[in-house]
């Protein structure tokens, strides 16, 4: 799950992924997302987290990435090989060629408020609720990967291999997209993402962007930010200081 490339190449870089048809398995049934929530979505909040590369270490990363795996059920496939591996959080080292500065940074879906990866699914299966949390429904996802190669973050994957011993709240299959859900069964019981939790100090905040007396809120107005491709105007809904 780790990556290595320079802080340029990283701004740069747009993400390329071989397009292909799939289908889901016959005898797999999917439901979205197994959401116990009672409360309305609106669009009142914006759910996002705020991740300080100077505070956050590789041993937290680490254990970000084992806290989605374990919370997620993915990460154990049997037979994907290199690319084909889900990864919905990844590790990247970013190096700032003029100083030699190296951030370590956890990417994740970005959870874009202009999502590309929404705006060409041929059939309304990726998506982003009233409040800002972005999702595919595998009942509607062909498998097309569309999406894959719209998204400038990377940030989704495609199951290849048939999977077992999958999480009630997170039914996944073969030949269809996935990637992080901002934990959204989690935090629609009022909890925090799972990655968040695994982190033991406030180098990740998690909280709604909107909301004046959250920390997030408060942080992002006295610290500098930064979104990652900022220059495509996603309004992403992870932001980054440190970098
Ligand atoms: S980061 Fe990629 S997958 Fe996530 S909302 Fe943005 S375009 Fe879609
Ligand atoms: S919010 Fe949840 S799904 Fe997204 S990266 Fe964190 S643990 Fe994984």
């Amino acid at each position: 799950m780790n990556k290595t490339l320079n802080r340029r190449d990283f701004i740069k870089t747009m993400s390329a992924t071989t397009i292909g048809v799939a289908t889901v398995a016959s005898g797999i049934t999917l439901t979205t997302f197994a959401s116990t929530n009672k409360v309305p979505v609106t669009n009142e909040k914006r759910w996002g987290m705020l991740i300080d590369t100077n505070k956050l270490t590789e041993a937290d990363i680490d254990g970000m990435v084992s806290a989605c795996q374990k919370e997620q059920g993915w990460g154990s496939e049997l037979y994907s090989t290199g690319n084909q591996k889900p990864g919905w959080i990844k590790k990247l080292k970013v190096k700032d060629k003029a100083t030699g500065k190296v951030s370590n940074l956890a990417l994740m879906c970005q959870h874009c408020e202009e999502p590309p990866c929404v705006d060409v699914c041929p059939t309304n299966a990726s998506m982003k609720r009233e409040d800002g949390i972005v999702l595919v429904d595998k009942h509607l996802c062909i498998g097309c990967r569309y999406c894959m190669m719209a998204c400038p973050y990377d940030a989704r994957s495609f199951v290849h291999e048939t999977l077992r011993n999958q999480k009630e709240h997170m039914p996944r299959g073969k030949g269809t997209v996935e990637s992080c859900t901002m934990c959204v069964h989690k935090v629609d019981k009022g909890e925090v993402p799972a990655c968040v939790a695994s982190v033991n100090s406030d180098a990740v905040i998690f909280g709604d962007l909107y909301d004046v007396s959250s920390k997030i809120n408060q942080t992002l107005k006295t610290v500098q930010s930064a979104q990652i491709r900022a220059d495509l105007n996603l309004n992403t809904g992870i932001r980054y200081s440190g970098i």
